[in-house]
């Protein structure tokens, strides 16, 4: 196994790459970056959390220096199953490089970003700039599937350490269309719930003496689907309910059911909490005027607050980075999922940047080398830019 200390970030890519670490599954991904960062000068810790309902889960904390500012890079090494490995043209934990491209399960999400960030702290080193403050590096192996034992335990560990982080950079990718056209300052929340209601079930013939619940909940859906909940943000879209299921498990057609489920989800911006968000559905739920009606919400680890990072020069730098290295000004957008950055947004202003997403998750996931190596000397830039202000 090759590894570069000198800042070329594909060798490194390669080497993640070829442990399969799907999710909880670490193979091995950690040890490489620990082998990578630790002749840098970097502090390695490895924490593994587990409990709370979840599968154990390993992590890496790494940090070097003391004093100064603090920046910290944060990313996960997990990365989703590969599907139908028979459907993709270069293995997927192989890590051919062919047509200018590193193929592999990660290459986008987001083994590249760990590589990029991993490779500019070495160019740091290499010449100094780290010097000036301190870094650190936050990676775990579990933030495609349940991040119960992941960032958030990560970060709580971390503070309790005593570290407090000026600034959070997540190698996630975060371009649109092509490389640099955006960046994420915020996330929007996430919220699911299900609302059940409860009639009389019967034969279709005699609906007297039944209770068909399907027409409240039809009422209901409609309010749902057609309330607005607001307007929108200076950084955000309007928050969105999805109705994402109506369902009474009756296969009969002569039968009036018992109960009806409708199940929902909302992506929600900051003039938001999942807390008035809830005491709003109850608001809409008591002004049906249902009897037998009532709601289960997903379990908490679900919920996503949403975030918005405050601008700053730090946001400024990172944005004259991508400009400078890409020639396009990035959008300072909040679209798109819920990712580990909300667990960083408690401690730190915290953004996103990275690749353009297009192959993530897909067989024949790949990565441009080109780009790869533009996304190390965005960090680059960001991380001098980060320590001149001091
Ligand atoms: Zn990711």
């Amino acid at each position: 196994m090759t590894i570069e200390t000198t800042g070329s970030p594909a060798e490194l890519l390669k080497d993640l790459i070829r442990c399969a670490s799907v999710t909880p599954v670490e193979d091995g991904a950690l040890d490489v970056l620990e082998r990578f960062l630790t002749p840098l000068g970097f502090a390695c810790t490895r924490l593994v959390f587990e409990g709370d309902g979840s599968y154990p889960v390993d992590n890496l904390f790494a940090t070097r220096g003391s004093g100064g500012r603090h920046i910290l890079f944060a990313g996960h090494t997990d990365v989703v199953p590969v599907g139908d490995e028979a459907a993709w043209t270069h293995g997927p934990f192989a890590a051919d490089e062919a047509d200018g491209m590193i193929w592999g399960r990660g290459a986008v999400d987001m083994k590249s970003g760990v590589a990029a960030f991993c490779a500019a702290v070495a160019q740091a080193v290499a010449y100094g700039t780290a010097d000036k403050g301190t870094i650190s590096l936050a990676i775990t192996n579990d933030e495609e599937a349940d991040a119960i034992n992941g960032s958030v335990k990560l970060l709580d560990w971390a503070a309790q350490q005593g570290h407090r982080f000026d600034f959070a950079i997540v190698g996630e990718p975060s371009s649109y269309a092509v490389m640099g056209d955006s960046i994420k300052i915020g996330r929007r929340g996430s919220l699911s719930g299900i609302v059940t209601v409860r009639g009389k079930q019967g034969h279709s013939a005699y609906p007297d003496r039944a209770n068909n619940p399907m027409p409240h909940l039809a009422a209901l859906a409609r309010h749902l689907a057609t309330a607005e909940l607001d307007e929108g943000t200076e950084h955000f879209q309007p928050s969105n309910l999805e109705i994402t299921s109506i369902d009474t498990g009756n296969t009969a057609t002569n039968v009036i059911p018992a109960a009806g489920r409708l199940s929902f989800n909302i992506r929600f911006n900051d003039l938001w909490t999942a807390d008035s968000l809830r005491a709003w559905i109850d608001q809409q739920i008591q002004s049906a005027a249902t009897e037998g009606i009532s709601i289960s919400w997903k379990q908490v680890a679900a919920v996503a607050q949403s975030f918005v990072s405050p601008l700053s020069d730090d946001v400024t730098a990172v944005c004259d980075a991508v400009e400078t290295v890409t020639g396009r000004r990035p959008d300072l957008a909040t679209f798109g999922g819920t990712s580990d950055a909300r667990f960083i947004a408690p401690f730190c202003p915290v953004i996103e940047c990275g690749l353009v997403g297009t192959t993530m998750h897909q067989v024949d996931e790949r990565v441009p080398v080109a780009e790869l190596e533009q996304l190390t000397e965005i960090y680059r830039q960001s991380l001098a830019a980060f320590f001149a202000k001091s």
